[in-house]
């Protein structure tokens, strides 16, 4: 099929994102949200869910790569892991490029995202079905407060605070993921855009510092997707400071590990290079 159609995702109030349109390839109501993938001119395909681009094949290296690397480098040694959210299978598929890493618990809310993804979106979906990988669809703000499972590292890959998503961001939460983590252990969250959301990711600080992580560091990089294209992640930890990572050693890792983005001067860069006004 070809049109001249364009899809404007309503970014803010006053700002919006359109693409042109090569074809819709699927549209669904979750029980959760509205789920869209379409085919891009200038994106690929993207990932749509309740009219928000959640992820595109052309940039969602530079997203998968920095909410999973860092942490996991910054660790050494990670074993079990713990991914909420990321129903695409991108911050899955990074994980498992870690040879250290024995088994994934993959919490998604949606199990049709999961689906969708992985008949519409294989490059980022390819290693969900990893014998690692233990899908769990339930709610990560419920699996967080009741299990007893301890992980070396978390990641937090959720949409923006709304919806089912909102307590991903409260205190509660954070306390919870602070219990679920080994002694050595650390999380990292998608945080937002730092020129549109500075408010939201002080208060995520402020809740990590309070639930305990002895050091919370935000790092920022371009999504042309995202709103303001500006974003930020932020990672806390109650032992090892990524300033303080042995950069040979990740550099020697890399050799056996296919990146775009991430690499040993990126693993250090992307936090040393946040804006003054994130760091104080
Ligand atoms: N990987 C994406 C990217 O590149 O930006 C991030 C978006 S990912 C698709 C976000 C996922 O979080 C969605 O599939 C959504 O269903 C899921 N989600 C929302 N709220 C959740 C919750 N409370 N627990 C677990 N997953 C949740």
């Amino acid at each position: 099929m070809k049109f001249d159609a364009w899809y404007t995702e309503p970014q803010t109030e006053n700002l919006s994102l359109s693409t042109k349109l090569k074809d819709i390839l699927y549209v669904g109501q979750s029980e959760y949200q509205e789920i869209q993938v379409l085919d891009t001119y200038e994106f690929g395909r993207v990932l749509i869910l309740e009219n928000t681009y959640q992820t595109t094949e052309r940039d969602e290296f530079i997203y998968h790569e920095l909410i999973s690397h860092p942490a996991l480098f910054t660790h050494g040694n990670p074993k079990k892991v713990l991914v909420i959210g990321g129903g695409d299978g991108g911050s899955v598929r990074e994980v498992l490029k870690h040879k250290s890493v024995e088994k994934i618990d993959f919490v998604e809310l949606d199990g049709q995202v999961v689906e969708v993804a992985k008949k519409f979106l294989p490059t980022l979906s390819c290693e969900i079905d990893n014998e690692k990988v233990n899908t769990i669809i339930t709610d990560g703000i419920k699996y967080v407060a009741e299990t007893s499972e301890k992980y070396d590292v978390i990641l937090v890959d959720c949409p923006d605070p709304v919806g089912p998503a909102a307590g991903l961001f409260e205190k509660e939460f954070y306390n919870n993921l602070y219990k679920c983590l080994n002694d050595d252990g650390i999380m990292v969250q998608q945080t937002e855009s730092p020129l549109l959301h500075e408010k939201l990711i002080n208060k995520i600080k402020g809740h990590l510092k309070d639930a305990g992580f002895s050091t919370i560091r935000p790092l920022v990089c371009s999504i042309p997707t995202y709103p303001s294209g500006f974003w930020s992640f932020t990672l806390a930890s109650k032992k090892n400071d990524p300033l303080n990572s042995d950069v040979s050693e990740i550099e020697n890792k890399l050799k056996d590990m296919t990146t775009k983005y991430y690499d040993q001067d990126v693993h250090k860069g992307v936090f040393l290079a946040t804006p003054r006004y994130l760091k104080e």
